[in-house]
């Protein structure tokens, strides 16, 4: 994968070393409680209740983000992924164009340990990359790389594959999927929630690999990174990770898919190369 002729996305807002590390997550640590607490010494000292939050956790403000043309340019990983949601924004800003449709960006969180959401709670750099539909934005904290499986970890296209899936999301979220689907988790049983939960999971590693059959091109793709995007799905499968945590495999349990299916659909994806091929909700063949 050659990144070296994309320029950075400008959606990067980086919040390491603003605290986050040390700081306490509103949802989090803080919980409830404080955030009420903060209202109500905001209400007193006539102070904004929204700077007091900001400020407890861990000065997330939006004056001391950073904006991604100051991200150190020795910050390897973080242009990293920069350019990769690059790639992303310029190949389904395409493919809602030939739709008719005008593609919003999503933002990209860096932060280190913990920091605020809007609607998602607290950001806890322990349940990996994710994206919040209320504020449309993909929180990382780039050391989840490290703690992925070595060899996914330490391959470019396995990094960029993990952003191409959280961007997924964005697009499940644009496309309304998101809604619809937590409309109808909200009515259903754990088991039921899951396997819808997979749904959607599956779904954003096809599309996940929509973006890879488009880019394959501008991003000099090769068969070598196909196999590390392919591993890097595979470690991330919910028996994978079951069986590496020393439990039981409990396919009801699932909310991700397995490595066998995570693999199939991002090869749908990226051999179809289209957002029906990706129709995970129609189908009984997961
Ligand atoms: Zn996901």
């Amino acid at each position: 994968m050659d990144l070296d002729n994309l320029q950075q996305s400008s959606n990067v807002e980086d919040r390491r070393g603003s605290g986050g590390g040390g700081g306490v997550a509103l949802g989090g640590g803080l919980g409830i409680g404080g955030v009420i607490i903060a209202v109500i010494f905001g209400l007193i000292s006539g102070q904004n209740p929204l700077q007091i939050l900001g400020s407890l956790t861990g000065g997330s403000s939006s004056q001391s983000y950073n904006s991604s043309s100051q991200l150190p340019q020795d910050d390897a990983r973080a242009v990293e992924i920069s350019r990769v949601l690059k790639s992303t924004e310029q190949q389904w800003t395409k493919i809602f164009a030939a739709s008719n449709r005008q593609y919003r960006e999503p933002g990209l969180v860096l932060y280190n340990g913990t920091t605020d959401t809007v609607g998602c709670g607290g950001a806890q750099a322990e349940v990996g990359p994710f994206y919040c539909p209320g504020d449309r934005k993909i929180y990382i904290d780039l050391r989840f790389f490290d703690q992925l499986s070595s060899t996914a970890g330490q391959n470019d296209f396995a990094r960029a594959y993990v952003i191409a899936h959280e961007v997924a999301h964005h697009i499940q979220n644009e496309l309304g999927v998101l809604d619809q689907v937590n409309a109808r988790r909200q009515q259903s049983d754990e088991r039921t929630s899951n396997a819808l939960s997979v749904r959607v999971e599956l779904q954003a590693d096809c599309l996940a690999g929509i973006w890879a059959n488009k880019a394959q091109n501008s991003l000099q793709l090769t068969q070598t990174d196909i196999r590390e995007g392919l591993a890097a799905a595979s470690s991330v499968g919910d028996d994978t990770l079951q069986r590496e945590a020393g439990r039981r495999v409990v396919s009801d349990n699932f909310t991700h898919g397995s490595s066998a299916q995570r693999q199939r659909w991002f090869t749908k994806g990226f051999q179809g190369g289209s957002v029906q091929g990706c129709d995970t909700f129609k189908t009984n063949q997961l």
